[in-house]
């Protein structure tokens, strides 16, 4: 029997860009090929020379579809073979082998807001819900609309093999949030990317918009940011806190290159208030959520972790994101405190055991791969 595979990639629209995604019908036994689409109607091509080429480069099983079906996250290239210029996943291969011997991890933050006839989803026809207070991981009453569709999106991230760690209802009523991680930069961009494409998807059948918007409502409510913590085997080893300190002190000698680079709207949302650092100003502290950067408390306890760079917007793109970081922060350690040589593979932490179980939980599924 023949197999469907969604072909998702990322589109030319400015400022942000959007998801695209069709269909592929592929004869059973056959991995998918490299396919092409339109880019004159993505703003990835003139209409004259319109041809843009999909390269797949990682696959899992589909949740929507059949057991058999796959999703196919592709990055797009010119028909010469060379990366698209919107292609900035091209960059981060490069900058993640260079400092691979650093294993740097990520976690992602991801959150968003359901809307609904142009207003947060559930919030009344005309004015605002009560006041910011119970939403945060809140329970009961009519306090936490889009529940059900947040419910869906993680069993639907399970049976896709990705490495969904937990979700949260945020601040503002009708702001929720998932995180993805902790995996090393590309896989962790890849699996958002998915993450991301199966939240607008699932959405679709509510009836609802899921916006990856930095500030959708002005005024006092919450922001939607994508927190993005980050540590290297250096931070993480016994007598990792130096590591972190000096990685926090490099992000803070880089600030305009970082936030020109987290997210269409970051002035909006990083106004000093709602738990954010103003964007002009940098700073960081042990459980500071009013700075740009925090360190976990257990951090500070153990000596060794991660940092949380507080800034990225909900609509950053990963693929940039955390090739800024590893730049800043392995391009530092390099100069103060170089690793010579890869050290041996390890495998990645809690997760490799998460994702065998959602893959046993589906039956006959093709396990993720990634090229
Ligand atoms: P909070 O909302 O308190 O900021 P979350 O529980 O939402 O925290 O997210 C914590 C994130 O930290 C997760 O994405 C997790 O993967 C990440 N994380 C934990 N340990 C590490 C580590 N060593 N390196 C990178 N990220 C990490
Ligand atoms: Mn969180
Ligand atoms: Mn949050
Ligand atoms: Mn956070």
């Amino acid at each position: 029997m023949p197999y469907q595979a969604e072909y998702i990639w990322i589109d030319g629209t400015e400022p942000s860009p959007l998801m695209r995604s069709k269909t592929k019908i592929i004869a059973d036994g056959k991995t998918p090929p490299i396919w092409g689409f339109d880019g004159s109607s993505t703003n990835q091509a003139t209409g004259d020379n319109s041809d843009c080429v999909l390269s797949p480069v990682f696959t899992c099983p589909d949740p929507l579809r059949g057991p058999d079906d796959i999703l196919v996250l592709c990055e797009v290239l010119t028909v010469d073979g060379k990366p698209h210029p919107t292609n900035t996943r091209a960059k981060l291969v490069s900058t993640a082998r260079k400092y691979a011997k650093y294993e740097p991890f990520f976690g992602l933050e991801q959150e968003y807001t359901f809307i609904q006839n142009d207003r947060p989803y559930g919030w009344p026809e005309n004015g605002y819900p009560a006041p910011q207070g119970p939403y945060y991981c809140g329970v009961g009453g009519d306090m936490m609309p889009g529940r059900d569709i947040v419910e869906t999106h993680t069993a639907a991230c399970l049976i896709a093999g990705l490495s969904i760690e937990g979700t949260n209802a945020e601040v503002m009523m009708a702001q929720w949030e998932f995180q993805i991680g902790a995996l090393p930069p590309l896989e962790v961009a890849d699996q958002l990317w998915v993450a991301r494409w199966l939240l607008f998807r699932i959405a679709e059948d509510f009836g609802v918009y899921a916006t990856l918007e930095p500030k959708p409502i002005l005024g006092d409510w919450n922001g939607a940011g994508c927190h993005t913590n980050f540590s290297t085997n250096q931070m993480r080893a016994d007598g990792g806190w130096k590591y972190i300190i000096q990685g926090a002190e490099a992000l803070g000698r880089n600030v305009t290159e970082h936030i020109e680079n987290y997210g269409v709207g970051i002035e909006l949302r990083l106004t000093g208030h709602h738990e954010t650092a103003h964007y002009t100003q940098f700073s960081y502290g042990v459980s500071d959520r009013g700075a740009s950067v925090r360190i976990p408390w257990i951090c500070n306890v153990e000596k060794k972790g991660y940092l949380e760079d507080r800034r990225p917007n909900a609509n950053m793109d990963p693929y940039t994101v955390t090739r800024l970081m590893v730049n800043t922060i392995c391009s530092d350690a390099d100069k103060k405190s170089p690793i010579k040589s890869a050290a041996p593979k390890k495998a990645a932490p809690k997760k490799a055991a998460a994702k065998k179980t959602a893959a046993k939980k589906a039956p006959a599924k093709k396990a993720a791969t990634r090229r």
